[in-house]
């Protein structure tokens, strides 16, 4: 059984391990024309925390995510914290909307998640100089992709996984070399790959900072509210969400209201040594696609195309669940169970 995975970033690398981890016969190759360190997530944070996932259903959401806080939490508890870019973080998500969050389901999945009182609200308030109706403390994994994605690539080889930068243009050139099934794990690239509109940018600039004694992460969820979330060595302050805007350059505007927004929670990052700026480009979509599709080639041979792709800005948040899902539909899969 050969299986071609279209991607290298964080969802086809958790996918790429977990196919051939379950399946040690199968012949899994990755093909991806980015790698890290310039794939979306690898100027991340890398938070485990739902963000930008349009009307994915919060059903889906809780079984990907929860699945995904466990993974971490296993290599945590094995001791793969440095080699994976785990840490365990204190965070405060607050929002300023006065309907409070749409969605708080996934409180349930962090650790000690409560909500402030109207005092600590109040106190927070005055600190942060913001007015905010409603925040969350909790406790979570950051999983920073730049050293992630290189641990999981390494995973991948010494389970035999095999791994090679090429550009896909069409499903026939992997169907004509012989693969039976393929992972379509191409992100923002699902636009031109399966001509997916519904895939759109969300920007998102970040500058990274010099903060070793920044222990907490602060999360704005506002149109206009800034984050900052510390990592190993260095922490992440941001950021933007704009829409359908394809410019991967920093703009000074926007490092501006990152600066200052930041400033404004943390007065001690006005004297912070400034690392890098950086844009990724989120795969936004109305709903994370994970799904298998019967494709037929131009020669008239019929595939099983799978669908991962269309994570927002929660790729990191959700990428082992899909993951398993991806092994659970293979296993599932009508005329597989001889190759099993
Ligand atoms: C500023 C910012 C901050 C973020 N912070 C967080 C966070 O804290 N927590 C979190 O969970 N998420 C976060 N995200 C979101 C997260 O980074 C993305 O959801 C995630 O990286 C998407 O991963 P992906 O593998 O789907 O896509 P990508 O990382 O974009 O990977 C797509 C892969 O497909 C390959 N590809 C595409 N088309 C083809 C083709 N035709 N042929 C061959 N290869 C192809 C590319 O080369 C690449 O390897 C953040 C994003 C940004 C921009």
């Amino acid at each position: 059984m050969r299986v071609a995975i279209i991607g290298a970033g964080v969802i086809g690398m958790t996918s790429a391990l977990a196919v051939k981890n379950s399946f040690p016969l199968f012949e899994v190759h990755l093909f991806a024309n980015e790698f890290s360190p310039d794939t979306t997530g690898d100027g991340s944070a890398g938070l485990w925390s739902p963000y930008l996932l349009g009307n994915t259903p919060p059903e889906r959401i809780l079984k990907w995510g929860g699945a995904t806080l466990r993974w971490l939490e296993k290599l945590w508890k094995e001791g793969l914290a440095r080699e994976a870019g785990i840490s365990l973080i204190p965070v405060y998500r607050c929002t300023s909307d006065p309907k409070g969050f749409s969605d708080s389901s996934w409180t349930k999945l962090v650790y000690g998640a409560h909500r402030l009182t109207a005092k600590q609200l109040k106190r927070l308030n005055e600190e942060n100089k913001s007015n905010y109706k409603d925040c969350w403390m909790f406790s979570t994994y950051t999983s920073e992709p730049v050293l992630l994605l290189p641990w999981l690539r390494e995973q991948f080889l010494k389970a035999g996984g095999k791994v090679r930068r090429s550009k896909i243009h069409r499903f026939d050139e992997l169907i004509d070399d012989g693969y039976d099934l393929i992972i379509n794990c191409s992100g923002l690239g699902a636009r031109e790959l399966v001509s997916d509109n519904t895939v759109t940018p969300i920007r998102g600039q970040v500058t990274r900072v010099s903060a070793s004694w920044a222990m907490h992460a602060y999360l704005e969820d506002d149109d206009d509210g800034n984050y900052i979330i510390p990592n190993f060595n260095s922490t992440v302050i941001g950021g933007t969400h704009q829409e359908n805007d394809f410019d991967c350059t920093p703009r000074e505007e926007d490092f501006k209201f990152i600066h200052d927004g930041c400033c404004r929670i943390v007065p001690a990052l006005q004297k912070c040594t400034v690392i890098k700026q950086w844009v990724g480009l989120r795969p936004g979509r109305p709903e994370v696609r994970l799904e298998p599709e019967v494709y037929k080639s131009s020669t008239g041979k019929e595939i099983t195309v799978l669908h991962n792709y269309g994570h927002g800005g929660s790729g990191v948040t959700l990428c082992w669940g899909c993951a398993l899902d991806v092994v659970d539909i293979i296993r599932n899969l009508k005329g597989l169970k001889s190759h099993l």
